[in-house]
């Protein structure tokens, strides 16, 4: 039995994850839940798995949240998170919280021995050096979640950095991969619903708009980097629109594995949680026949100048990664709120970069000054 503790446990990743805690009751337990304003969603997820302990992040409804819990532990804020990341009796905590709130309880969990599974890119983007060379120390696993990494993980199975020639992220390419229709003319008047609707997943509003710019394969790309000590060059792209190869590795005498399935993130989040094993559920089902064919495509740089600058910023390294991060966010909430154009979005991220001077080796509190200072100027912009 593993006991889980979910950071983030109302959001798409965290609901996948108790369908998965739910189809495998003799293999997880959760005993820990965290939510950031959900508190009706949160109050059913306890009663259903009886944690021992939840933290809501709004405090505004911790009291309602108690009442309704009267045998669980509830937490809140910043400590309450802290607090789940180092419960004892965890074994691995699955941190799934949009933005830079993750990075403090990852390092935590990793510093209390217990091993973390990552679906909040930040924590790697931002501070992948620190994170893994902390894991490192402490002997603990860093597992990923997202199904690219999930895949490249599954297929270099234990061989070493040196085995491989280059990783490559498939991208289903995103609502506007076909260039005939999407010029960059047409680019310009894109709409927030347009941004919205993604031909693969069901997945949250900010990695949606960051599938549609391709911002999420270029923070992949530094994720990649980092979880598989692999340099940026060897990190590559490649566009597959059916999204049924989750990614690849080549390894140095030309072989080339891939994982594939049907697109359903339980199966990422199911290997992380039973890691190192494999273990027998229908959930997912590929049929070939019916799938017909698999195409692979070059990414287009031109009108997705995003994976350019993340190259970039995965190249130089120190805190410009942390940069690129916050001010994608920044822009992306502003297209959320109309008040800036599709393309804008990479545009405003190459200004804040190119004014960043950038801090080689950085600590962690450089690295959140760097994405305070980003997300500052960015405003500004
Ligand atoms: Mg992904």
């Amino acid at each position: 039995m593993k006991n889980v503790v979910l950071l983030g446990s109302t959001g798409s990743i965290g609901t996948s994850t108790l369908k998965v805690v739910e189809d495998l009751p003799d293999r997880l337990r959760l005993v820990g839940l965290a939510a950031g304003g959900n508190a009706d969603l949160l109050i059913d997820q306890a009663r259903r798995h009886h944690p021992v302990a939840v933290s809501l992040h709004d405090p505004a409804q911790i009291t309602r949240v108690r009442n309704a819990l009267p045998d669980t532990r509830v937490l809140g804020g910043e400590a309450g998170l802290l607090e789940l990341a180092t419960l004892p009796g965890a074994d691995v905590v699955l941190i799934a919280i949009v933005g830079t709130a993750g990075l403090a309880p990852a390092l935590a969990a990793i510093r209390a021995g217990k091993d973390i599974a990552v679906a909040s890119k930040e924590i790697l983007v931002m501070a992948g050096e620190i994170v893994m060379t902390e894991a490192r120390r402490h002997g603990v696993k860093v597992l990923a979640v997202d199904s690219e990494h999930s895949a490249i993980f599954q297929c270099l199975d234990g061989h070493p950095p040196e085995s491989v020639r280059n990783l490559w992220l498939t991208a289903s390419g995103g609502p506007f991969r076909d260039a005939t229709r999407w010029t960059r003319e047409a680019l310009a008047g894109v709409t927030l619903e347009q941004a919205l609707k993604h031909p693969s997943w069901v997945m949250g509003r900010k990695i949606t708009i960051d599938s549609a710019t391709l911002f999420n394969k270029g923070l992949e790309m530094i994720e990649a980097r980092w979880l598989f000590d692999i340099t940026m060059p060897r990190v590559r792209v490649v566009v597959h629109p059916q999204s049924i190869v989750h990614s690849m590795v080549e390894f140095v005498d030309g072989s080339v594995l891939s994982q594939m399935s049907t697109p359903d993130m339980c199966l990422p989040i199911q290997i992380a949680l039973t890691h190192p094993e494999r273990v027998a559920s229908d959930r997912v089902q590929t049929d070939f026949a019916r799938i017909g064919s698999l195409t692979f495509e070059e990414p287009d740089l031109e009108r997705f100048p995003a994976l350019g600058l993340a190259r970039q910023a995965g190249e130089t390294g120190g805190t410009l990664p942390a940069v690129l991060n916050a001010a994608n966010e920044v822009a992306v909430a502003r297209f959320c709120e109309r008040r800036l154009g599709f393309l804008e979005i990479p545009t405003l991220v190459g200004k804040v970069m190119a004014a960043h001077r950038t801090i080689a080796n950085p600590d962690l509190a450089q690295v959140l000054e760097a994405d305070a200072w980003a997300r500052r100027e960015a405003d500004q912009c």
